[in-house]
């Protein structure tokens, strides 16, 4: 996918965390995974998707959503013009995707890393997991839940789309239904984005995405874009302007992790 800053699996796992918000138990990380097994098998313990330590609760814990959030915690917002009549598109993200002090990649990153690149569908799961933790004010506000398309090239080569996987997630939170049909990509023109500024990949070409139905299907809608990262925020602008041309309301995107290119932390 374009948009993601990192698609290399080999980079280190960033351990740069507060050291309060750690858990207590550390162990050697054989035995670690020996005693988190055995612990999961006998169903009283788990362990951190991100960080694989052993926890009394399920899900991320707080070290690995602390590395990556920002000052006010979990889930801002941000705002990215949408190269539409000025209009500006309020962008909410889970965290960060970098690590704090340059420590590369957050845990998160590397457990969306292990979904999209490996498809590790139990990563998948647990990022889903973070789309249900919303705000409240978010509720009622949209008429549809759009996923960035990839295209069907890609999607026959990956099997699955990840932003699809967060947007169900998102949904079902939401209560707001699933409207992946209403924008299709017709073509990743941009090629891979990385070392490129916003500046750049906005003079690369046409829209890379349409919306596929006939005029005033978009009538009035309000819709809410998500995304798994966002790097320097052209391609949300780009959908984004392609569901207002359409005839698209209002335009919102929500996306698990942004970048520090976009956004500074
Ligand atoms: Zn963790």
């Amino acid at each position: 996918m374009p948009q993601t800053p990192a698609n290399d699996e080999t980079k280190p796992i960033a351990t740069s965390s507060p050291d309060a918000a750690r858990p207590r138990l550390r162990l050697a990380p054989p035995i670690q995974r020996v005693v988190t097994s055995l612990g999961i098998l006998c169903g009283f313990s788990r362990s951190c998707p991100g960080c694989a330590d052993i926890r009394e609760t399920q899900g991320i814990c707080p070290a690995c959503t602390a590395e990556s959030a920002g000052p006010a915690g979990p889930w801002n917002t941000t705002q990215i013009s949408s190269l539409f009549l000025e209009q500006l598109i309020p962008v909410r993200y889970f965290g960060h995707y970098e690590a704090p002090g340059g420590g590369g990649r957050c845990r998160i990153a590397d457990l969306l890393a292990t979904f999209k690149y490996r498809g590790r569908r139990d990563a998948g799961r647990e990022l889903g997991r973070i789309f249900t933790r919303f705000p409240p004010p978010m509720r009622e506000r949209f008429d549809a839940i759009v996923p960035i398309p990839l295209t069907a090239e890609k999607l026959h080569r990956r099997g699955f789309n990840q932003a699809a996987w967060l947007a169900r997630s998102a949904s079902r939170a939401l209560r707001v239904p699933l409207r992946a049909e209403l924008l299709s990509r017709i073509s990743d023109q941009d090629g891979p984005q990385a070392g490129r500024s916003g500046v750049e990949r906005r003079r690369l070409g046409p829209n890379p995405f349409c919306v596929p139905a006939r005029p005033g299907r978009l009538n009035e809608a309000r819709i809410l874009l998500i995304d798994d990262v966002c790097t320097t925020g052209t391609t949300i602008a780009q959908a984004a302007r392609a569901l207002l041309c359409a005839g698209a309301l209002h335009v919102e995107a929500a996306v698990l992790l942004i970048s520090d290119r976009s956004i500074t932390r």
